[in-house]
């Protein structure tokens, strides 16, 4: 965890860098990029006193404006529950505090969510692209086969349930993906017009088009592996693992392991991941 100092000491910087050179993108001037981990939906077991999670969304500073990197739950999601959360809030202790929405969230950072023109989704669950309507003018990349799947209006496999179309009812612009046309590491990959070096990682299994995103830093890379795995979860046993979020736990394991200079995230993640990463540059 760092230092509150530290923090405070970051977070006055990004302010005065924000007012002085306000307007002008910061990879002109090669002033690193910010990307803020940004914890949209909190939601612990009721079995287990010991798994709580955040939900790992990310504000990426980037050639195009902050770019949003999953949506978490909506406003229109705590007004008016869809049925996937009242179950949840059910079957889990959730706070279900707006505070913790996307848009919130962000005007406390200080940007004004219009600035928000892209919104990347690693899949169309309804907790990570809820809060899609709070940002109407957005365009929404995601990959050709989840979004196929979340408009099909066929259930194939369980989590399939948590498709509900009334996310995308204000019909926002999509730009679709499927051609690999890099590679990231080991992994296929497909580049996003985005500066910072962006990349759709494809880890079909959780969901018919689920894709991780790695993002560069000044560092190194920031990989988001989306509900592709629980690389940092030693409790849940690998056959629920792979049951609910798919075959890649395992290999995203062996990359940690391989590659620690990598910072890896999953969506839902400890809480205090939020403490030790508020913000990578
Ligand atoms: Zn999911």
């Amino acid at each position: 965890m760092l230092p509150f100092h530290t923090r405070n000491y970051t977070f006055e910087m990004r302010k005065l860098r924000d007012i002085t050179v306000s307007k002008i993108p910061c990879f002109w001037l090669n002033v690193p990029m910010t990307i803020h981990l940004l914890n949209c939906f909190t939601c612990n077991a009721r079995l287990s006193s010991r798994l709580k999670t955040g939900m790992v969304c990310l504000l990426v500073e980037t050639d195009q404006g902050p770019v949003l990197v999953d949506t978490g739950l909506g406003l229109d999601e705590y007004a008016n529950p869809g049925w996937m959360t009242k179950l949840f809030r059910i079957i889990t202790i959730m706070p279900f505090d707006p505070n913790e929405a996307a848009v919130n969230r962000i005007r406390r950072l200080g940007y004004n969510p219009e600035e928000v023109r892209h919104i990347i989704l690693t899949h169309m669950h309804f907790d990570h692209c809820s809060g899609l309507s709070d940002f109407p003018n957005a365009k929404v990349h995601a990959h050709r086969r989840e979004y196929a799947a979340f408009t099909e209006g066929k259930i194939r496999q369980f989590t399939e349930f948590a498709y509900l179309p009334r996310y995308i009812a204000h019909k926002p612009k999509f730009t679709l993906y499927e051609k690999v046309d890099s590679k990231w590491y080991e992994f296929d990959a497909i580049r996003l017009p985005f500066i910072p070096e962006t990349y759709f990682i494809p880890l079909f299994g959780h969901s018919r088009g689920h894709c991780g995103v790695a993002i560069k830093t000044s560092d190194g890379w920031f990989f988001h592996a989306g509900d592709a795995g629980a690389v940092y979860d030693d409790e849940t046993p690998a056959w629920l693992i792979k049951l609910v979020l798919g075959p890649h736990d395992g290999t995203l394991r062996a990359f940690m392991k391989a590659h620690p200079e990598v910072l890896v995230s999953n969506s839902h993640m400890y809480p205090e991941f939020f403490e030790q990463h508020p913000l990578l540059r």
